[in-house]
């Protein structure tokens, strides 16, 4: 039977257009449906390529993952960049975090010192050496810790490229897909929101948080992916006279934000995290909080022109690691579950799911967050 495509990509973010754009290089016949492309969570992220700052105790399989992606990301952005002429924003300029107070400065020491027993590069400095690279930084900042190898990309010039990649080599469909199509055990395809029907041996379920809402997936194979709501500013200042060099976290009084500065004079400030269901209104208590903190830390983004606020809907999932690689319906695969790192986890998840789909097997990177850790504690109960 002639089939519409060899692969269907449910989801046009950062991963579905990502792994559409690498399976077509490898000659596959891509389909991509999503009736609102590149407009979710990966729109409204901060870009930060943060493996070594965003280490959390005991997520050390996650953490070698996020480095082996960080690893990837030159090449990525260089072939991306060269296929389709268009900046990525990809900036090598180093993340510093700090902290205000006693009880943040303890916090920093422990992941210092967590940081440096896994070997990952984290140097501490004093209040006096951060404001030496960060001249802006408030007279409060009682100390952090600068590492050199965590970078940030311009997710939304990440979102454009990819698009113009993928839409060279793959028919992208702007309707969402409202049922995978399964019969006689195995997936035949997508039913489209239009009411059209697409086959491909092979569906990669890129949804983002709204991947575990697809019908016709069985029960036990649902990924357990749920919105982690994230609200996030977007500030403006002269590109000539930049507040800051280089990604900035912090915690401030126990709590915790970044600014992310962008070379034409944008400045991301993030983020709220909230598990509020499918909720992306912005509440002016969280921009309260955001830009207190941010003037708290850096005073001089009180003059920044604030430019939007915005919601996004991180793909949470109960391990806080993503979902890749074929279910046990065979033909069914999970690119989920990216939380706090999608935009990161971009090109290791991209070449990874394609080289599967081209019969090159399992990245055996992408081995410990395959979806069977869930289907089967499922199936166990
Ligand atoms: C505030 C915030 C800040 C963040 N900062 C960072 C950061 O600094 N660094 C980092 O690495 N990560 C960051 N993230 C996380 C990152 O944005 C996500 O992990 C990543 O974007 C997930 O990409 P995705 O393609 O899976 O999802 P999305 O970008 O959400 O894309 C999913 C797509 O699926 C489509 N879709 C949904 N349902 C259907 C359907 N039924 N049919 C067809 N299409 C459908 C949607 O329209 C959407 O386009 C942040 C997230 C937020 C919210």
């Amino acid at each position: 039977m002639t089939q519409d495509a060899d692969a269907i990509v449910v989801g046009a973010g950062v991963i579905g257009l990502g792994i559409a754009w690498q399976a077509a290089r490898r000659g596959l016949r891509v389909a991509v449906v999503d009736g609102h492309p590149g407009e979710g969570a990966s729109w409204a992220a901060a870009g930060m390529l943060a493996p070594v700052t965003e280490a959390h105790f005991g997520e050390q399989a996650l953490l070698r993952l996020n480095v082996a992606a960080a690893g990837a990301y030159p090449a990525f952005i260089q072939e991306l960049e060269a296929a389709t002429g268009m900046e990525c924003g990809y900036r090598r300029s180093g993340t510093l975090a700090v902290g205000l107070d006693g009880d943040d400065l303890r916090v920093l020491d422990d992941l210092v010192r967590y940081q440096r027993s896994l070997g990952l590069d984290a140097e501490p400095l004093s209040g006096r050496e951060c404001r030496s690279l960060e001249p802006m930084l408030a007279p409060g900042v009682r100390g952090g810790i600068h590492v050199a190898s965590d970078h940030q990309v311009d997710n939304r010039k990440l979102v454009r490229a990819l698009r113009a990649a993928a839409g060279r080599h793959a028919a992208i469909h702007l309707t969402g897909a409202s049922r995978v199509l399964v019969s006689a055990g195995r997936v035949r395809g997508v039913q489209m929101e239009d009411g059209a029907a697409l086959t491909a041996p092979w569906v990669v379920v890129a949804a983002g948080c709204r991947s575990a809402a697809l019908d016709g997936i069985p029960e036990p194979l649902r990924p357990p992916v749920r919105p982690v709501k994230g609200q996030i500013l977007r500030l403006r200042v002269p590109a000539a006279a930049p507040l800051l060099t280089r990604t900035l976290r912090w915690l401030a009084h126990g709590s915790v934000g970044y600014l992310v500065p962008r070379s034409d004079g944008e400045l991301v400030l993030g983020a709220t995290a909230e598990e509020r269901g499918d909720d992306t209104e912005v509440t002016a208590g969280a921009v309260h909080d955001l830009l207190r903190d941010a003037h708290h830390l850096v005073p001089g983004v009180s003059e920044a022109v604030l430019a939007e606020c915005r919601a996004g809907l991180r793909p949470g999932s109960p391990d806080n690691a993503p979902i890749l690689g074929e279910t046990e319906l065979p033909g069914l695969v999970m690119a989920t579950g990216h939380h706090r790192n999608g935009i990161l986890l971009t090109p290791i998840t991209a070449t990874g799911i394609a080289a599967l789909l081209a019969g090159d097997g399992v990245d055996p990177r992408l081995t410990p967050f395959s979806p069977l850790r869930f289907s089967r504690a499922v199936s166990a109960v």
